[in-house]
C-alpha cells in the first residue's frame, strides 16, 4: 500500500476558493452501480433552508467564488436547489448543475429544463456510454432511453449548440480501468449521438471511478479492489498535482460541514478534523490555513491524465 502524502513529498498548497461545490443531499431517482455518494430514492439526507442561507452568506463573505457547482444525489429534487441557483446567478456567478438527465422526467420537474435554460445554468450530465446496454447496466434499466429524451429536450432549448447554454457529458469507465484519452472518445460520442439520436453537446468530461462507497463495494464483490487500487497507484502522475480540484474548491455537505472535495465528503473527512468547521464559521483566511486532507483514495485523482469534477487534469 502506498502513502499518498509520501508520494507527494508533503501536503498540498491551497489557493483562494474559486469554486463552491454544494452537495444538497443524497436523494436521487437512480441507484447507479458506481455511485460514490450512495444516493437513491430512499435517502432522507437533504439540505434545509438555513444551511442554504449559510452557503449564500459564505459566497458573499469569501468574495473569491466564481462558480457554484451544485451536486447531490439528484440536486434538482432538493427544495433549495432553485433558490441557490437564483442567488448565485443574481451575483453573476457561473452555476453548474450535476444532472443525471432522467430527473427532467420526474413528476414535478416538468419545468426544470426551462428553469435551467432561463438561468443559463451549465449542465454537466452523466452519460457513461453511447451504447444502451452499457448505460442501463451501470445506471439502471431504461435509463439510456430516458437520458436521450432529456438530452433532446435540452438541445431544443439551445443546450449544446448555441454557445450560451453549455451542456457537457460525463464519461466514467463501466469497470475497473482508467478512462481513455478524452478527445478521441469525445469524437466518437459526438458522432454516435448525433447520427443515432440527433443529440449534440459541447464537451465530454472523462472521470476516474473513485474507490469510495458503492464502487468500492462493487470492486470488493468482484475481487478487483486491490488490483484497481494498484492500477491507480502505478499510474500516479505528478503533473496532475497543480490542477487538483481541492486546491481551489470548497465542498459543503447537506448538513453544513466543510470538506476539500466531494470525495472527502463521502469519506467524512471534515475540515477542522476534531473540531469540524461549519459553513457559518468559515472565513477566507481560516480556509487558506487549513491543510488539504489526503488519503489513499486521492490516487484516483492523480492517475494517468488525472481526474476531477471537471474532467482530466493534464
Ligand atoms: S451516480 Fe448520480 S444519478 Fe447515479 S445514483 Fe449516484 S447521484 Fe444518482
Ligand atoms: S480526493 Fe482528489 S480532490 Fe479530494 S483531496 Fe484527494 S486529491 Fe484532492
Amino acid at each position: 500500500m502506498s502513502d499518498f502524502r509520501g508520494k507527494m513529498g508533503g501536503g498540498l498548497q491551497r489557493r483562494p476558493a474559486e469554486v463552491l461545490q454544494i452537495n444538497v443531499g443524497k436523494l436521487c431517482n437512480q441507484t447507479c452501480v458506481h455511485c460514490h455518494v450512495d444516493a437513491g430514492p430512499h435517502r432522507v439526507e437533504q439540505m434545509g433552508s438555513s444551511t442554504a442561507d449559510s452557503c449564500i452568506a459564505l459566497i458573499d463573505r469569501l468574495d473569491t467564488i466564481q462558480t457554484v457547482d451544485i451536486t447531490g444525489g439528484a440536486p434538482e429534487l432538493n427544495g433549495e436547489f432553485r433558490r441557490l441557483v437564483s442567488a448565485a446567478r443574481s451575483r453573476s456567478l457561473e452555476v453548474i448543475d450535476r444532472c443525471n438527465l432522467t430527473v427532467l422526467q420526474e413528476p414535478g420537474q416538468e419545468d426544470l429544463a426551462d428553469f435551467l435554460a432561463e438561468n443559463q445554468v451549465w449542465v454537466i450530465a452523466s452519460l457513461p456510454c453511447y451504447l444502451e446496454e452499457n448505460v442501463d447496466g451501470q445506471r439502471g434499466k431504461g435509463v439510456f432511453q430516458r437520458s436521450i429524451e432529456a438530452l433532446q429536450q435540452l438541445n431544443s432549448l439551445g443546450y449544446g449548440s448555441d454557445g450560451v447554454h453549455r451542456l457537457d457529458l460525463v464519461y466514467n469507465p463501466t469497470g475497473p480501468m482508467l478512462p481513455p484519452e478524452a478527445s478521441g472518445l469525445e469524437r466518437t460520442f459526438k458522432k454516435q449521438l448525433a447520427s443515432n439520436y440527433g443529440v449534440t453537446f459541447d464537451t465530454l468530461i472523462t472521470i476516474t471511478n473513485m474507490v469510495i462507497n458503492r464502487f468500492e463495494s462493487f470492486l470488493r464483490r468482484s475481487g478487483e479492489l486491490e488490483s484497481y487500487q494498484q492500477l491507480l497507484e502505478e499510474n500516479f502522475n505528478p503533473a496532475t498535482i497543480p490542477n487538483l480540484m481541492c486546491l481551489n474548491t470548497l465542498s459543503i455537505s447537506w448538513d453544513g460541514f466543510i470538506y476539500d472535495c466531494d470525495f472527502n465528503q463521502m469519506l467524512d473527512l471534515k475540515l477542522g478534523r476534531e473540531e469540524p468547521l461549519r459553513v457559518e464559521d468559515l472565513t477566507a483566511e481560516a480556509f487558506l490555513d487549513l491543510e488539504v486532507i489526503t488519503g489513499r483514495h486521492c490516487f484516483g485523482c492523480t492517475a494517468g491524465t488525472g481526474s476531477s469534477c471537471g474532467g482530466a487534469l493534464v
